[in-house]
C-alpha cells in the first residue's frame, strides 16, 4: 500500500458492514494497479447517514459504496440522483464531484448486465420469457436491467404479492407488460422461459432451500442465481446437471464495483480470475 498525503479515498457505509467484501474488491484493483489509494469499511448508523454523507467532500473521499440499510435513505441526502437510481428507489454509489456536490448512482443494473453478458454470452432477450423470482432490492435491480437489455416478457414471482405489484408498477416500460405470478406458481412459470433468475434470498448460508421444480425450463434457457455464499447454490447445481448454462452471483458483486472504481480513482478495471479468485476465497475463509 502506497500512501503519499495526497492518497485517494472511497470506502463502503452500512450499519453492520464487516461483511462487505467490497474492501476486498476494490483494494485488489488499487493494488493490482499501484494507486495511491485506500478503501475502507465505514460504519455508520442509519441515524448518522445524512452527517456521514456530508463529511465526504470534508474529508477528501472521493465517494462511497453503501449497503444495508442505507440505500434508500440516501437518496433524500445526495445533491443529483441519476434516473436509474430513482426509477429503482435504491442508490448504492455515491460520487464525490469536483465542487464537493453529491452524486448518486445505481450500479447493480450495470453489474447484472455485464455479468450475465460475460457469463451468457450467447443469451439474449428474444430467446424467450424471463423469469425472476423476488421482487426485493436486488430484484428491483435485475427487473430494470431486462427491461434495459431488451426482454419481451417478464414473470415476476414473489411470495409477497403486493410487493412484486408495487415493483411492476413502478418499472413499467416492457411490451408484453410485467406479469405478477403467485409464489406457489413458480414451476409452471418456467414454460417457455429463455432464463430464470433467482432473487430471493432463498439458497443463502443460514437461509431456506430454494424448492423448484425445473422440469418445464427449456434446455436452452440460462439459469442465474444472485446469491453467491455459497457460490454454488442448489438451484445451479440442479441447473448444470440438467444442461444448462449457468451464472453464479459472484459476477454481479464484481462488475457492480467498476462503474464506482472508475469514478474515484480515474482508472479503468477489469474482472479477471485472479480477482475472481481473491474475493472468492473471502467468501469462503473465516472472518
Ligand atoms: P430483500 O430485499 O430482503 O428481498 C428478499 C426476497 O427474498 C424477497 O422477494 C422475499 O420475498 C424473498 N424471500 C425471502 N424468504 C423467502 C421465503 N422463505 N420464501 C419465498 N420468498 C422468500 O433482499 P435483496 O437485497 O433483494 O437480496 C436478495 C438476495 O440477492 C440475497 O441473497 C443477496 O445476498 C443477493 N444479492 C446479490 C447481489 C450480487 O451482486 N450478486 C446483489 C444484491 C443482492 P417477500 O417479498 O415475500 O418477503
Amino acid at each position: 500500500m502506497r500512501l503519499t498525503g495526497k492518497t485517494r479515498l472511497a470506502g463502503i457505509m452500512g450499519w453492520p458492514v464487516a461483511h462487505s467484501r467490497s474492501p476486498a474488491l476494490h483494494n485488489f484493483w488499487i493494488e493490482e494497479h499501484g494507486l495511491d489509494g485506500v478503501y475502507v469499511p465505514l460504519p455508520v448508523r442509519p441515524e448518522q447517514l445524512r452527517q456521514a454523507l456530508l463529511a465526504l467532500p470534508v474529508l477528501g473521499f472521493r465517494g462511497c459504496n453503501l449497503t444495508i440499510p442505507h440505500k434508500q435513505m440516501a437518496l433524500s441526502v445526495v445533491d443529483r440522483v441519476e434516473p436509474l437510481a430513482r426509477r429503482i428507489g435504491a442508490m448504492n454509489t455515491v460520487v464525490v464531484a469536483a465542487d464537493g456536490s453529491l452524486e448518486g448512482r445505481n450500479t447493480d443494473v450495470y453489474g447484472f448486465c455485464e455479468s450475465l453478458r460475460e457469463g451468457a454470452p450467447d443469451w439474449r432477450p428474444t430467446h424467450g420469457p424471463a423469469v425472476v423470482l423476488g421482487a426485493g432490492g436486488a430484484a428491483r435491480a435485475v427487473v430494470a436491467a431486462l427491461i434495459e437489455m431488451g426482454v419481451g416478457e417478464l414473470r415476476l414471482v414473489n411470495r409477497t404479492r403486493d410487493r412484486a405489484k408495487r415493483v411492476a408498477e413502478e418499472l413499467t416500460g416492457l411490451p408484453g407488460g410485467i406479469s405478477i405470478l403467485p409464489w406457489e406458481a413458480r414451476d409452471a412459470a418456467l414454460e417457455d422461459a429463455g432464463l430464470l433468475v433467482n432473487a430471493t434470498s432463498l439458497g443463502m448460508t443460514g437461509e431456506p432451500e430454494l424448492s423448484i421444480d425445473l422440469a418445464r425450463l427449456p434446455r436452452r434457457a440460462v439459469v442465474t442465481d444472485l446469491v453467491y455464499v455459497p457460490i454454488e447454490t442448489a438451484l445451479l447445481a440442479s441447473a448444470r446437471r440438467r444442461g444448462h448454462c449457468c451464472v453464479d452471483g459472484l459476477g454481479m458483486l464484481l462488475h457492480q464495483g467498476r462503474p464506482g472504481f472508475e469514478a474515484w480513482f480515474g482508472t479503468p478495471v477489469r474482472v479477471t480470475p485472479e480477482l475472481r479468485a481473491a474475493v472468492l476465497s473471502t467468501l469462503v475463509a473465516p472472518r
